[in-house]
């Protein structure tokens, strides 16, 4: 079923142009479909920042929101595992620093460190011939290095994305290789269901890339969304 709110917020960026949505506008779409997103809030100094912190609980993360930075990380523009408010301020300055030559206006947004999981990536893209299809790998080398990912066409029901998930290379990691803990193959399964049918029911969306996603022996955590909108989507 559409969600009135997501197309809603689909309509008006779609309005007023804005292709490709910021870490906390893709985010507050999937939280608003039902998917495990930690909160986030945003901040536009090193005060609010640390006010932010201290409701979030610490450790925290903070990253640069901006359109013009895209890999965030490349920009200096990620702070992982700040322990207290003095290093949420001083990585806020930091970010500064390197981001606000590349955009004056940028704003950074502040978030709870994951706990350590496995980091898996998860995605959705369109293809003008086939329409739209999602990704999923573990993020890493297994990616990057050795392209270790499975494609499916959109829709899939459950058992055909538990057989992609487990089509790839890399799937016994996910089974606990040597002693680490296993990933939720369940909740990665039904991650990837509601995620085609959220670009399904909203086909204002084109590309989404979760990257990475966490997944722990028990649930999984979207930690970075990007999505872009199609330039002439279908009523
Ligand atoms: P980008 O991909 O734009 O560089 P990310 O948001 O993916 O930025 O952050 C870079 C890396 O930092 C991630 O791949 C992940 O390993 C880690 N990370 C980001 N956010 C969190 C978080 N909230 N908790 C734990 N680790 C995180
Ligand atoms: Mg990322």
């Amino acid at each position: 079923m559409v969600n009135r709110q997501i197309a809603e917020w689909l309509d008006s960026l779609v309005a007023q142009r804005q292709r490709v949505l910021s870490e906390y506008q893709a985010k507050e779409i999937l939280r608003t479909w039902g998917l495990p997103v930690p909160p986030c809030l945003v901040a536009e100094s090193a005060g609010q920042a640390k006010a932010h912190a201290e409701k979030l609980g610490y450790p925290s993360v903070l990253k640069v929101l901006s359109p013009v930075i895209v890999h965030k990380s490349d920009a200096g523009g990620v702070k992982l595992n700040l322990t207290d408010g003095d290093a949420v301020e001083k990585a806020y300055r930091e970010i500064e620093q390197t981001c606000a030559p590349l955009d004056p206006h940028f704003k950074v947004l502040v978030q709870p460190m994951a706990k350590p999981g496995l980091e898996v990536i998860l995605g959705v893209s369109e293809d003008a011939q086939f329409g739209k299809a999602v990704m999923f790998g573990v993020g890493g080398i297994f990616v990057e290095l050795f392209r270790d990912v499975a494609f499916r066409l959109i829709p899939l029901d459950r058992g055909q994305a538990l057989e992609m998930i487990s089509s790839i290379e890399a799937f016994p990691l996910l089974k606990g290789f040597r002693g680490r803990p296993p990933a939720d193959t369940e909740r990665l399964a039904d991650l990837v269901v509601s995620l085609s049918e959220l670009v399904t029911q909203h086909p204002a969306i084109s590309e989404v890339d979760l990257n990475p996603v966490i997944a722990y022996p028990r649930g999984v955590a979207i930690v970075d969304a990007r999505m872009a909108l199609a330039p002439n989507p279908q009523p």
